[in-house]
């Protein structure tokens, strides 16, 4: 079974609203075991939105259209989908004293545009829509020679829209699936460290149509996802299928990944640190303070990242301001990251002594925006290691790259003191 998603609206094609609707519907749709194969935008006219809805009735076994049910001239919705469908509008009486009642209750007259709400294709259900005047749309058709076609008719208004699709929508598309539901689970593995095709040629051939579970991937930020999708007639089906899978890219992939769902970066850290019984302090000059801001508003962070400094005009390398930020901060860990070229000689710290100075503002400094090369580094009572990397991006990119570089260089550490220690 394919779904179809249709936005309506102008605010929608113009690029005033964004779409969150189709994002949400398909997450549900997915929950119910239904894959959404089109989503679809088109403005508030006549004659698109009806070719809209005949495109999608030929195609898709399911349609969920949002928006355009208003009142006003420029909701379409119903006379689009009559049309489509070759049906008449007709009144439905119940559903005109529901939009009646909301304007009693508010203690105004109804407006006589407001009566198009009550209208529907012949043959439709109305789907309440307890807080809005718009009540939602249910029809099913047939064409000659082809499968049938379910098709949803909600309003634009995301919270009416959500209201109407947990309390009638979701329950009806759970009966007419019947036994044959299927459900769809949905896990996702995060890695960085390699680019997208290195780490594809690392899975053996698992990014492959047709493959059940399937595997996707996608990279944002330098950040690799792999997703894994199972379908099954239960929750624990898919779970139980999705699990090798994700057993077998951990172990493809070993210390690329680091965590899973809505782990970031900063979350696995924070974890190892927590476990390790350890603390972090950081020095920046390469993020724009990025760095500190990650590690300090990841969950669980108070007491294991104590701070970092930021600085936009380093005079001193990064493998002393990481000496110097640990002993500052009583940190079991001093994270920096900046460029070491036109800095001061290393600081001749001792790494157990009381630490030299912080680079003075008014020292020389190179810009770190114009850098292609960056070095991290990472103190601890056992030495500093460092690593310098190479980059050439987009600025925007650029903070966020090296944030989670430095985040990164630190996560190994860790992992490698856990593993020695095991
Ligand atoms: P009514 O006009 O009675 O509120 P409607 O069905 O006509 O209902 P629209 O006028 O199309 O709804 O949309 C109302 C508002 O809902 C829009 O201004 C917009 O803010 C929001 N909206 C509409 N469609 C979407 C969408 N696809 N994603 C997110 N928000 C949307
Ligand atoms: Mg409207």
């Amino acid at each position: 079974m394919h779904a179809e998603i249709i936005s309506i609206g102008d605010e929608i094609t113009s690029g005033q609203t964004l779409d969150t609707n189709s994002q949400w519907l398909s997450q549900r749709l997915a929950e119910l075991g239904i894959r959404t194969l089109y989503h679809t935008t088109v403005g508030d006219e006549l004659a698109p939105g009806v070719e809209v809805f005949r495109r999608a009735i030929d195609r898709a076994d399911l349609v969920i259209a949002t928006g355009g049910l208003g009142p006003t001239a420029d909701d379409l919705t119903r006379d689009a989908l009559a049309q489509a469908t070759s049906r008449p509008l007709q009144r439905d009486t119940d559903a005109l004293e529901h939009v009646r009642s909301i304007f009693t209750r508010l203690g105004r007259a109804m407006p006589p545009q407001n009566e198009i709400q009550a209208m529907f294709p012949a043959g439709s259900r109305v789907i309440p829509n307890p807080h809005g005047t718009a009540p939602g749309i249910d029809l099913g058709v047939t064409p000659e020679g082809q499968p049938p076609c379910r098709l949803f008719c909600l309003p634009g208004v995301p919270a009416e829209m959500v209201e109407m699709w947990h309390a009638t929508v979701a329950p009806t598309i759970v009966d007419f699936l019947g036994p044959n539901r299927r459900v769809i689970r949905f896990r996702r593995i995060h890695c960085f460290g390699a680019g997208e095709s290195q780490i594809e040629s690392m899975l053996p051939n698992m990014i492959r149509r047709g493959r059940q579970p399937t595997v996707g991937i996608t990279a944002s930020k330098a950040t690799i996802t792999l997703r894994i999708s199972a379908e099954g007639a239960t929750e624990a089906e898919c779970l139980a299928a999705i699990e090798p899978t994700e057993a077998t890219i951990r172990q493809c992939l070993g210390s690329l990944v680091f965590g899973a769902e809505d782990d970031q970066l900063q979350d696995a850290v924070i974890r190892l640190l927590r476990t390790q019984g350890k603390t972090l302090a950081t020095a920046d000059s390469a993020t724009a303070g990025l760095l500190s801001q990650w590690l300090a508003s990841a969950e669980h962070s108070a007491g294991v990242y104590w701070g970092g400094l930021v600085l936009t005009k380093p005079t001193v390398a990064p493998d002393a301001l990481a000496v110097e930020c640990r002993l500052r901060f009583d940190a079991d860990y001093g994270l920096a990251v900046g460029n070491a070229q036109g800095c001061n000689s290393p600081l001749q710290t001792d790494a157990g002594g009381k630490g030299g100075s912080l680079p003075s503002p008014s020292g020389r400094g190179a810009a770190a925006e114009d850098d292609t090369v960056i070095t991290v580094a990472l103190s601890s009572a056992a030495g500093v290691q460092t690593k310098d990397v190479a980059f050439h991006l987009h600025p925007e990119l650029r903070h966020i790259y090296l944030a989670k570089q430095a985040i990164n260089f630190a996560r190994l550490a860790l992992e490698e003191e856990a593993a020695a220690s095991d």
